[in-house]
Order: C-alpha cells, then sequence, then structure tokens
C-alpha cells in the first residue's frame, strides 16, 4: 500500500517501513562512525523500539558489536494496516544487525508484567547467559502492578499550583495559553507507580536472582531537568516526582546487587514521549534553534553514543552533586538557556517559524514515523506487513 502520514493531535497513526529503515540506518552510520574498543557486550534494552532506548540499542550493537535483546510493546500490522513505528525500526535493526553478524533478538510485550520479565530471562539464559548492561527506558502512560492487577495512570500536572503557560499545537503550528491543574495525590501516587523506579527494581531483581546479571554489570534509567520554564509541569510536577523515585531505585540497585546503576539526565529531544508533554514541543523548537546555530546540536542517538563512549564506558562520568550523569550538559549551559528564556517571552503563531526551529521540530516528528527520509519513494506501493526476523 501507499502509506501516508495521518497526525492525530501529537501522534501519528500511521508508519512507513522503508521510512523507518531509513532513519536506522543514519542512526547506525553515526553509531559506527563513533566506534570504541571495550564497552559493554551483552546487552538488554527494556523500552527498546524508538527514542532514547532504541538509540541505545543502536549505539552499543554497533559502537560497540554487542550481542543485543530488545523488550518493547508495538503493533505489527493487523488487517492489511500499517504496524507501529517501534516495529517497523526494530525490523529494521534486526536485519542490519543480521547483516553485520550481531545477536539480535526482540521481545514484544508489557515490560511490566511478570510474564515478560520471565520470557527475557529465559531468552538470556538460552542465548546470552548472562547480559553486562541493562538499559531501563520505558515511557509508558499506564502500567498494570502484577502483584495485585491494578493499572495505574500517569498524568503531566504540577503539584500544589496551577500551571499557566505557552504552548504549542504542534499539528496546527499555533502557540496558545495552557491552564494546567494541580494534581492530587492521588495522581502524584500514580504517576511514580508508572513511571517511578518500581519495575526497575523489579527487573534488577528478577534479573539477578535468576544469575542472568552478569558479576559488576552496569544499568541506567533515563530522566531530563530542563529548563525553569518548564519547571512546574516537569521537574517540580508528578513526572518529577516520579524521577525522583528512579534516583531513590538506582541507589537501591546498587546496594542490592553486585551492579552500577546510573540516572543519566539525558537533552530534550523529539519522541512519542516528549511530543505528549505540554509546553515541551515549544521549548524544544526554540531550543533547537539556538543549539543548532551554537553547533551543538544532538538526536537521540548522538546523546547516546556520547553517554556510552564517554561516560559509562570512556571513564569519565562527570557525575553531578547527586550522583547523575549529564549528557543535558550542553542544552543546560548557562548561554544556551538565557537565550532560550529571551525568546520565550516574545513567541507567537507569527514568528514561530523565526523566533524557533520549528520546521526541525516538524522534521523531526514526521521522521519518527519514518517520513520525510531522503531517498525514499513516498508515492511507491510498500509491504506494510513485515516479520519480526527474530520471531520466525
Ligand atoms: P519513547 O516513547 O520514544 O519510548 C518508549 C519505549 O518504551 C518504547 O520502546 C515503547 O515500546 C516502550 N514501552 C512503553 N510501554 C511499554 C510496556 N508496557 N512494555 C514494554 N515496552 C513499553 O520515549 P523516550 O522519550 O525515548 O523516553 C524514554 C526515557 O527517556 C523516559 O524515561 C524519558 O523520561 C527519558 N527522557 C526523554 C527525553 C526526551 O526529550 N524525549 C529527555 C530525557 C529523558
Amino acid at each position: 500500500m501507499i502509506v501516508k502520514p495521518r497526525i492525530r493531535g501529537f501522534v501519528c497513526i500511521t508508519a512507513h517501513p522503508a521510512g523507518c529503515e531509513a532513519k536506522v540506518r543514519e542512526e547506525i552510520e553515526v553509531a559506527k562512525a563513533a566506534k570504541k574498543e571495550g564497552g559493554p557486550k551483552k546487552v538488554l534494552v527494556i523500552g527498546s523500539s524508538t527514542g532514547y532506548g532504541f538509540s541505545t540499542r543502536i549505539a552499543a550493537a554497533f559502537g560497540h558489536d554487542a550481542a543485543t535483546l530488545g523488550v518493547f510493546f508495538e503493533r505489527p500490522s493487523m488487517k492489511g494496516k500499517p504496524a507501529s513505528a517501534g516495529w517497523y525500526n526494530s525490523v529494521a535493526f534486526e536485519k542490519a544487525a543480521g547483516e553485520a553478524g550481531l545477536y539480535a533478538k526482540s521481545i514484544n510485550g508489557d515490560a511490566f508484567s511478570n510474564e515478560i520479565k520471565a520470557q527475557t530471562i529465559e531468552t538470556i539464559k538460552a542465548d546470552l547467559g548472562q547480559v553486562d548492561l541493562v538499559v531501563y527506558s520505558l515511557a509508558s502512560p499506564r502500567r498494570t502492578d502484577p502483584t495485585n492487577g491494578e493499572t495505574y495512570k500517569s498524568v503531566l500536572k504540577p503539584i500544589g499550583q496551577t500551571y499557566t503557560n505557552r504552548t504549542l499545537d504542534t499539528d496546527k503550528g499555533e502557540v496558545s495559553e495552557i491552564t494546567i491543574e494541580s494534581a492530587t495525590q492521588e495522581e502524584v501516587d500514580h504517576t511514580v507507580k508508572v513511571m517511578g523506579g518500581e519495575d526497575w527494581e523489579l527487573w534488577m531483581k528478577a534479573l539477578d536472582d535468576a544469575g542472568v546479571l552478569a558479576p559488576g554489570a552496569k544499568t541506567v534509567a533515563y530522566s531530563y531537568i530542563g529548563p525553569e520554564i518548564t519547571w512546574p509541569v516537569y521537574t517540580n510536577g508528578t513526572i518529577g516526582q516520579a524521577k525522583k523515585d528512579v534516583e531513590r531505585a538506582a541507589a537501591a540497585i546498587t546496594a542490592a546487587h553486585d551492579c552500577e546503576a546510573y540516572v543519566s539526565v539525558n537533552k530534550a529531544v523529539v519522541t512519542q514521549a516528549s511530543s505528549a508533554i505540554p509546553v515541551v514541543p515549544l521549548y524544544i523548537s526554540i531550543l533547537f534553534k539556538i543549539m543548532k546555530e551554537k553547533g551543538n546540536h544532538e538526536g537521540c542517538i548522538e546523546q547516546m553514543v556520547r553517554l556510552l563512549n564517554e561516560r559509562m564506558y570512556g571513564g569519565d562520568l562527570q557525575l553531578d552533586e547527586v550522583g547523575r550523569i549529564r549528557v543535558d550538559d550542553w542544552e543546560m549551559e548557562a548561554d544556551v538557556q538565557a537565550a532560550v528564556a529571551k525568546i520565550w517571552p516574545d513567541i507567537t503563531s507569527e514568528n514561530l517559524n523565526v523566533l524557533s526551529d520549528f520546521s526541525g521540530y516538524q522534521n523531526d516528528f514526521l521522521e519518527l514515523f519514518g517520513f520525510g527520509l531522503k531517498g525514499v519513494d513516498y508515492d511507491a506501493d510498500v509491504e506494510v506487513d513485515v516479520p519480526m526476523p527474530s520471531h520466525s
């Protein structure tokens, strides 16, 4: 079929298999160009199909020749409809890994469940023996707790105050004002249940108890801090409480197992998760303009190459005062933040394309779903029902 983008609010409900593959090949070239000796060899990536987790998988495989096992929740093609982008990304990744002689398998299902943890452990036992790096990169709006069967939903809300600021309708290119009411305590607790560190701890315990965690293994989960303008809805909001819990979990994991657990604070980038956060896409559009002008703009793959090659396996962790890895360092530089803050009050729908890199935002957004890639014929018929190589 001929696949065109169908955008609904902050999601695109179609994805292009050839476009996703082209994007994956681009990221692979970035990882290969930065190839380094040493580093992780057997890697489990939880949340491996899109965004930061996917780029970490690429950086580990093609930058360090690592065997990778990926866990994700994606939709294969059904009834002639395209699969989700993360499905096509993973198919393309497995294909490229196979061509390069690298082990790559993928497990599609709910990472919060006991069943998927057990299936992952069985696969590691059978194929890899042990893993020496575990990447935890889930971004999910809900989680069913396997201990009580209850489903919790996360919300993106401020705590203890109503928050009003500018936001961007990325579909229409309109800047408007948004007001978000304060979260209830129950909403805070549920967001921590979904996006906090509890499930990361459960994974690490399950892996260690099963003997599939290599002695001295490393594990990393991702966080975000960002500019003061977004703090009420991010860092000081419900999601910020969940991220504090991820930091708590890192210390608990290091104490409980023979492994080093880190939180890496990453740069703001366009992903399916970040496009859903109010205010953040407008900030990202301005940030991209400033960082591209400064010449130090990065996407997911450049960030993850720097995380593995320089920080986690380069002997230069550069931990901050509370022990976190900071690859958001260039985003948070004082001159970058001052430049964003200067533009922020003046931005309107009319000057959006002048004062920000909204077109760069839109390109990145379309690329998430395999659209707008050079060399892809979007008028050609493509097979949308593509199987996962490791599932056949
Ligand atoms: P994303 O939406 O691109 O990726 C989420 C991944 O989680 C996908 O692979 C998806 O399949 C998987 N997933 C979701 N629910 C699942 C489930 N129940 N079972 C199995 N897999 C599931 O998100 P992202 O932006 O890459 O976020 C990953 C992490 O990076 C998050 O912790 C996020 O807070 C953090 N982070 C993101 C940014 C940013 O700007 N995007 C910045 C800093 C940190």
